[in-house]
């Protein structure tokens, strides 16, 4: 009973706790906002080998981002003591998990197992020299727009067997397969692999060996994954192979012809419920083999669909279940563009018969006037699963969602700037605040002006500093020591710093290369011993390959912090910048040292390079008091106590790009963007538009977002002239929110152009009719611009 409970699961509420405490067979948590679904998956694996159902070692758990991993590890530590969890080999993302099965099995799908990660950029270099070499204009056909292509096949798990005639059509005059094809084959002579194959090369590898997947049946004993809601096809195919259990006597292949997955998958058909098998004996021996049997006294007693069951109708495990836990909220699906499939989620009880699905309705995280203000503009969205959301929580002194106007970016910056000030003096700490753009561009504003005011952030997530071109120079060099068939590595730094190998030389140990069929590394010294080039290239190729052997070498011998150092000590490259006279180059001589330094966390280069393959989500100054800068998409299952949402304008957010190409469905997209934004905030929340955007170097009136007409009005608070910042004149002068032009919630949505309540606070005295909120206190022509544009649509 509750009273007698271990520790970590008092506390939980009823339904949190049957979700943590049903451990066996499927169970769906699908809910709200801040409700605790994360902290429910956290609790269950703690659950898990508190009772000794399982060792860390049999529990595959999936988070969203690598940084969620770490945090869900250090929970469960807390929890039930750091002895007992000594780590978790299977916990991380799907990709980090994947790369790890993928190192296992490499030589399944024709690598070896220090295969190398490209990255994008590297990705679209390969892609181009495909198309060139297929003497396409790739002016005409943009390797980044096939590499794009290529993520959404690999997104929906379909290697080049599997794509449909018409979509390999649409590029290259219908040679898209063959290239995709060509593709595959470049990147396994490379001994590469992009980030879609660390999903799609396990799915294959399970389809193609029984055998090795069985083995992964055996070990999974749980499987538990967060923010279920932004599978994607792959994800979903790769999930359900691990965790269906085919019978004996039942073909793996259930494939169903025409389904939108595609041959390959195993799972085609996804409402098929037959292809659960009951327990065998073998299954049994497994377990004992593996450890502890599960310990049956301390099973939940509940009924076969949630709640509690009448007493005694106890649940004999059986080891036929598929102890898969999936939590999400189908409101927070936010990565369709990516390939996400909420689908997905709304289908679980299909998927997983007999599933367990357990709702949750509390709200731990958010005031009531933000999830008030959150609650209602979701329901703007159609085809929702509709949830109800409540909180306990009715202080009086928590205000109401904040929404501000500012001139321009640098505007909203200051003014942002300022108010983290004012609460840094309140006492409240940089880490418990956080900016979340839609747009990455949106930073540099916010960047910048936390320089100059010496205000501590973080980036994360976005291009930063590995995308510097010193860090991928450097990075180049090492990717060639840790793997010399690396040839986009190679190439990148061939003739960096310049050594006299023109664009000539370089083609001819492409071709040698290929004609040999070895990496472009060998070939150079072949070509080097040759005398097929003139003596200063060969020269220079001597070097190049004598350099890379010893290095090379000295990786089996030498600390890899140091000689990563010298590498970039004898290659020149230190020396290229320090001779180079241009501002930056200090800046990068500086980042260069970072790089070794960060270096030092890693067991071995390999281990490190994979590190930077991976980290999407890596934080900058971890320890540091900081306010957090990051993309809504990228704030996904964090919380803040305060949250800044700047740049809520049309075009900005919603996005220009989703309206355009996703319709209404690009809209709802945006809109639960809008709710994850919302929902991040514990109890401060600021929401900001600008009237005037520099966007691609041009100013551009703004009109703001029709989200703001879809805020609640009784939880909303529109602040007055100097409310939060003072010194500016005086520009948002009487703008009440009462005072709007009309426009109720409906009219708002029908034409968010139109009567906005929102017009008024940009400009000086309150609402009169067209009277030109904007033009009494500035007269740019963007300012005008913004006006006419609203009269004509009101
Ligand atoms: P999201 O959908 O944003 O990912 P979530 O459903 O995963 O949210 P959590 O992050 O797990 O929610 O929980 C939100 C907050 O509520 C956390 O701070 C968590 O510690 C707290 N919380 C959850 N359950 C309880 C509880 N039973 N008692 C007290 N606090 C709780
Ligand atoms: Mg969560």
């Amino acid at each position: 009973g509750q009273n007698n409970a271990p520790d970590y699961l008092r506390g939980l509420n009823p339904e949190q706790r049957l979700a943590v405490e049903t451990t066996e067979g499927p169970v769906l948590v699908l809910a709200g906002a801040g409700t605790g679904k994360t902290r429910v998956l956290t609790t269950r694996i703690a659950h898990i080998l508190a009772t000794g159902r399982a060792f860390p070692s049999q529990i595959l758990a999936v988070t969203f981002t690598n940084k969620a991993a770490r945090e869900m590890k250090q929970r469960i530590g807390i929890l039930i003591g750091e002895g007992n969890v000594e780590g978790m080999p299977w916990l991380g993302t799907f990709h980090s998990i994947g790369v790890k099965l993928l190192r296992r099995h490499a030589e399944l799908a024709g690598l070896r197992s220090d295969f190398t990660i490209l990255d994008t950029d590297d990705v679209v270099r390969l892609i181009k020299q495909l198309i060139q070499a297929e003497g396409l204009d790739d002016k005409r056909w943009p390797a980044k727009q096939f590499a794009q292509m290529i993520d959404g096949w690999k997104n929906k798990g379909q290697g080049p067997a599997d794509i449909a005639e018409g979509d390999a059509r649409s590029f290259a005059n219908g040679k898209g397969r063959e290239l995709y094809k060509a593709y595959q084959e470049r990147l396994q002579t490379l001994n590469a692999c992009d980030f879609g194959d660390l999903l799609c090369h396990p799915i294959r590898i399970f389809r193609a060996n029984p055998d090795v997947l069985k083995d992964y049946h055996r070990r999974f004993k749980y499987i538990l994954v967060d923010e279920y809601q932004d599978t994607n096809t792959a994800q979903y195919m790769w999930l359900r192979l691990l965790a269906q259990r085919p019978s004996g006597s039942q073909p793996a292949r259930s494939g169903s012809p025409g389904g939108r997955v595609p041959s390959f998958s195993g799972v085609s058909d996804r409402t098929e419920a037959a292809s659960y098998r009951p327990a065998t004996p073998e299954d049994e021996s497994t377990v004992s083999a593996e450890g502890r049997k599960p310990d049956r006294a301390s099973e939940p007693l509940r009924g076969p669909r949630g709640g509690p069951a009448p007493a005694g109708a106890e649940q004999p495990v059986s080891e036929n279940k598929v102890n898969i836990c999936c939590v999400g909220d189908d409101d927070q699906s936010i990565y369709g563009w990516r390939g996400a499939e909420v689908d997905n989620i709304l289908r679980f009880d299909k998927d997983f018969p007999g599933a367990t699905i357990i709702r949750l309705e509390r709200n731990y995280r958010s005031t009531a006037h933000i999830l008030g203000a959150a609650s209602h503009l979701i329901a703007y969205n159609e085809g929702r699963f509709g949830k109800t959301l409540f909180t306990d929580r009715n202080d009086p002194e928590d205000g109401k969602v904040n929404v501000h106007a500012a001139w321009d970016s640098e505007e909203e910056a200051r003014a942002i700037g300022e108010t983290i000030e004012a609460y840094q003096r309140q006492k409240h700490n940089l880490n418990d605040m956080a900016i979340l753009v839609r747009a990455s561009f949106q930073m540099r504003a916010f960047e910048d002006r936390f320089i100059t005011l010496g205000l501590n952030y973080r980036v994360i997530g976005g291009p930063r500093f590995y995308e510097r071109m010193e860090i991928r120079d450097a990075l180049a060099f090492f990717r060639v020591v840790a793997n010399s068939t690396d040839d986009l590595a190679f190439e990148r730094i061939v003739n960096v710093p310049k050594r006299g190998l023109g664009e000539a030389t370089i083609r001819q140990i492409h071709d040698t290369a290929r004609a040999l069929r070895i990496p472009m590394l060998e070939a150079a010294g072949t070509l080097a011993e040759s005398d097929e080039l003139k003596p200063k290239p060969r020269a220079a190729l001597r070097e190049v390959a004598a350099n890379f052997e010893r290095w090379q070498k000295a990786l089996e011998t030498t600390p890899h912090t140091e000689l990563a150092e010298t590498i970039l000590e004898e290659s020149g490259y230190t020396d290229m910048w320090k001779n180079d006279r241009s501002a930056e180059a200090p800046g990068r001589l500086e980042n260069l040292k970072e790089l070794i330094r960060s270096m030092e966390e890693y067991e071995s280069l390999r281990s490190f390079l994979e590190h930077v393959a991976l980290v999407m989500d890596a934080e900058q100054n971890a320890g540091l008091d900081a306010v957090s800068i990051m993309t809504l998409h990228s704030a996904k299952g964090l919380e803040f106590e305060t949250v800044f949402l700047p740049g809520w304008e049309e075009g900005l957010f919603p996005h220009q790009r989703a309206l355009d190409e996703g319709g209404r469905s690009g809209l709802e997209e945006e809109r639960r963007l809008a709710y994850v934004g919302l929902t991040r905030a514990k109890k401060n929340l600021h929401i900001w538009f600008v009237s005037n955007r520099l966007i691609h170097g041009l100013w551009q009136s703004t009109i703001p977002s029709r989200f703001l007409e879809e805020l609640p009005e009784a939880h909303v608070e529109v602040a007055e002239a100097g409310n939060s910042y003072g010194g500016y004149g005086n520009p948002y002068g009487g703008g009440s929110f009462a005072s709007g032009r009309g426009g109720g919630q409906g009219a708002g949505r029908q034409n968010p152009y139109g009567a906005s309540r929102f017009d008024n606070i940009g400009g000086t005295s309150g609402g009169g009719e067209k009277s030109g909120a904007f033009s009494n206190t500035y007269s740019t022509p963007g300012w005008q611009r913004a006006q006419a544009n609203r009269t004509e649509a009101t």
